[in-house]
């Protein structure tokens, strides 16, 4: 069952007490979005140790109390009147038997999102979360974009994405925040799920990307959380990138360099350059010497997202296309000449529109 409520956690554990009474099916409160501490509170007079083997079932992806093996049947159940452990529901999943990507397709209030499970060469999964219902940036090459946006996600939200997920694969290694949305305009969503991975996970495996909200990154150097931060800079020329990403005339190049360097110098961590690479649009040696005057200073990697097709999607009146291999090899040997390292990323999860720009809830097989 869905909820009409935002989940505010801090008003949470003020109001709601693990107390007798109030079995009303619609005041049962999710526990997922909950950190440890936040269920111990919320569960008193339990003992601490139940909060942390809740919270460790939670963790694992199970969606019943019921299979709390290691809790006393009567607690189950009283715990079953009172909360409930999800408010969304997975619809379904496809998997993509070329690269073994996993999309699931995730029912939350007021529609669906899209989460994708990458696995990379050596066997490692990174779950590829999302944190808005659709987008308001507007970015000219992306299929969330071309939505619109609808809402923000609740941290309770946020964090069942990783709980699905869970669910299929209990050896998730890395979370990245690259799915629908503007994570960094959705501060307090993303901190409440963040508080709850790192309750088991490295923030050093949690990467946040953004399309270069500036005051969301000054805010992440000044009050964390110290994950890692990947910028979709793909152009660094002003004037393309304001056409290709319209949030960049309001967060200009200057502008989100100063707020890079005072993350980096916060934090210490290299810092991710996503680009996304268009056919004939920003892959000229102009476009690499941009890219490498940007760098200046910072300690940063480019990634190079060759793009992925998305229908119906033009620039300057004309239909977007992929670069060819020979124009991906150039534009890479030229980051390089210019002393940049480079990584170009495979086109995972292409087969089930679950790559990069690709999610948006209209593919075959969902
Ligand atoms: N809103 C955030 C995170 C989600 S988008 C951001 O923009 O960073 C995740 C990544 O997918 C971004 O680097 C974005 O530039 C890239 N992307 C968007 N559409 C794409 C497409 N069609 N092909 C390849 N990458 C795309
Ligand atoms: Fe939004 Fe990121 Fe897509 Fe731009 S690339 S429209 S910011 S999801």
């Amino acid at each position: 069952m869905l909820y009409a409520n935002t989940f505010a956690y801090s008003k949470l554990h003020a109001n709601e007490k693990f107390k007798k009474g109030n079995t009303n099916l619609a005041s049962k409160i999710p526990l997922s979005g909950v950190p440890v501490s936040g269920l111990e509170k919320l569960l008193t007079p339990l003992p601490k140790y139940r909060a942390k083997q809740i919270f460790a079932w939670i963790n694992s992806g199970i969606s019943s109390f019921e299979l709390m093996s290691n809790l006393p049947r009567s607690l189950r159940a009283e715990l079953d009147k009172r909360f409930c452990l999800r408010k969304t529901s997975l619809v379904s999943t496809v998997e993509d038997p070329v690269s073994g990507a996993i999309k699931l397709k995730i029912g939350i209030e007021g529609g669906f999102i899209e989460v994708v499970a990458l696995v990379d060469a050596a066997g490692r999964r990174t779950a590829c979360l999302s944190t808005q219902l659709g987008c308001g940036m507007g970015c000219v090459f992306c299929k969330t974009g071309s939505l619109g946006f609808t809402r923000d996600l609740d941290g309770s939200e946020i964090i069942e994405q990783f709980y699905h997920i869970q669910a299929l694969y209990p050896d998730i290694a890395n979370i990245v925040f690259m799915g629908m949305g503007e994570p960094l305009l959705n501060l307090s969503g993303l901190r409440q799920a963040i508080s709850v991975l790192c309750e088991t996970l490295s923030p050093r495996r949690i990467t946040v990307s953004t399309c270069g909200i500036t005051a969301g990154i000054n805010s992440l150097a000044d009050d964390g959380p110290a994950v890692r931060l990947a910028l979709s800079l793909t152009s660094a020329r002003e004037t393309l990138r304001q056409k290709l990403m319209p949030v960049s005339a309001a967060n200009p190049l200057a502008a989100l360099k100063e707020a890079l360097l005072r993350h980096q110098k916060r934090h210490g961590r290299r810092l991710t350059l996503e680009a996304v690479l268009l056919g004939a649009i920003n892959t000229g040696a102009e476009d690499a010497a941009a890219i490498a005057a940007f760098s200046q200073n910072l300690d940063v990697v480019v990634n190079l997202i060759p793009w992925n097709p998305v229908e119906n999607l033009y620039f300057n009146g004309m239909p977007l296309k992929e670069p060819s291999s020979a124009e991906l090899r150039r534009f890479c040997a030229e980051l390089e000449r210019h002393g940049l390292k480079t990584v170009m990323r495979r086109e995972k999860g292409r087969g089930i529109a679950g790559a990069c720009g690709q999610l948006g809830g209209t593919s075959a097989g969902l």
